[in-house]
Formats: C-alpha cells, structure tokens, sequence
C-alpha cells in the first residue's frame, strides 16, 4: 500500500474529531502530504468507518494514484495550502466556538499570548460555497503569514509540517475562540500589543519538553 505510514496516521487522528469536539458527523477533513502525493479522508465517509485503505492517494494536482472513493470536496483548499506554503499536514473542522466566531468577527484578536502559535490574529477568509476554488482562493488570502484561519460560516483550516501539529493547531484555535467568545460576553476583553505577540512567537519556537 503507498503512504501506508500517512494514511494510517490520517485515520488515527479522524478518529479522534468528533470525541475532541471539532466536527459533527462527517464534517471536516484531513491530509498528509508525502513528496508529489498527498493521502487525503474520502468524501462524506463516517469516521468509524474509514481504513487507511479507504484513505485516496492522489497527486498534488489532485488526480487520483490510489483510491477507490471521491475524496474529500475540500480537496481544493487541501492542494491550495500545499502550493502555498511549505505544510505536510491540512486539517478542516467545523468546531463549534470558531464556527460561532466566524459569523461575528472578521478575526479572532490577540486575547491570549497562544495566538502567536499561529503567527498572529488569526483572520475570517471571506464565505465561499464548500468545495469551491473561490473558497480555496479566500482561505488562502486570509492566510498570509498564518498557519491557520477560520472560514467565514463555515469552520477553520490549520497546518503543519507534521499532522501531529497541524491536528494540535486546530484543538488550541477552537480553545482560543472559546475564551474569546466567553471573555466577549463578559465585556471588552483586553487585548495584547503587537510587540508582545512577536516576543512570544520567538520564544515558544523553542516551547516543548526537553532536557533539564
Ligand atoms: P467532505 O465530507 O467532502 O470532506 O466535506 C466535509 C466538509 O467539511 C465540507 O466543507
Ligand atoms: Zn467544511
């Protein structure tokens, strides 16, 4: 089987979507990218149901390689991210406090230092029809300089160079929009400078357990 090692860690981390709260139903998707190909979740599957086998593997022009069902209909914003930018790893959710967000604000602010894992405010990509290449073009736009942002109406699209940490984006953007959502109801949240989130930025690249 081609991208053995990648299809099963797409399907490790979409059975873990809906008990982690960041879709409902067959909401949302995943790929891993590997050289020219990309393994990417086939279309409107239930997770419970998806193999690695019935993960497609197709080429970064979308063509398929190895795979028995249609993928996903996000397969546009998927193959955006991996022309743009230098990411392994696409995760699209549908999860609640950033879909909330997403039809309130055009960004989510700098509430919490943890906004620099993303490089900064993470914006609303204008709404776009699901599947569409205008959808992909506004991801996109709203992406620059970001390793993720949040679709106008719809949910949010995180990166990364492994799945690990594109999947572990996606978690830490929905908790943001929650305490910023929450922090929103109680008043005007206070916000923090520029300069800060740029000290944070460089000091969490060396962030993680290590030795003492
Ligand atoms: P797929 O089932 O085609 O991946 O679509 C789910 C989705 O989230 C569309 O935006
Ligand atoms: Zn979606």
């Amino acid at each position: 089987m081609m991208l053995e090692r990648e299809r099963r860690d797409v399907v490790a981390h979409c059975r873990r979507l809906r008990p982690d709260g960041l879709v409902v139903g067959t909401s949302g998707n995943i790929s891993v990218r590997s050289g020219d190909l990309v393994a990417v979740t086939p279309s409107g599957l239930d997770y419970d149901e998806l193999t690695p086998e019935l993960v497609g593997v197709h080429r970064l022009d979308g063509e398929p390689v190895e795979a028995t069902l249609a993928p996903t209909t996000e397969m546009p914003m998927h193959l955006a991210v991996y022309a743009g930018t230098d990411a392994t790893a696409v995760v699209h959710t549908h999860s609640t406090a950033a879909t909330v967000l997403s039809t309130l604000a055009d960004e989510l602010p700098p509430i919490h230092y943890l906004i620099a894992l993303f490089g900064g405010p993470v914006r609303v990509a204008a709404y776009a029809t699901y599947g569409t290449r205008e959808l992909a073009d506004n991801m996109i736009a709203a992406l620059d300089g970001r390793t993720a942002c949040i679709l106008a109406n719809h949910g949010t699209v995180t990166y990364g160079d492994t799945l690990a940490k594109a999947y572990s984006q996606a978690l830490y953007l929905e908790w943001l929009c929650e305490v910023y959502l929450r922090a929103s109801s109680g008043g005007s949240p206070r916000l923090l400078p520029p300069e800060e989130i740029d000290r944070v930025r460089r000091k969490i690249s060396s962030y993680g357990a290590r030795p003492r």
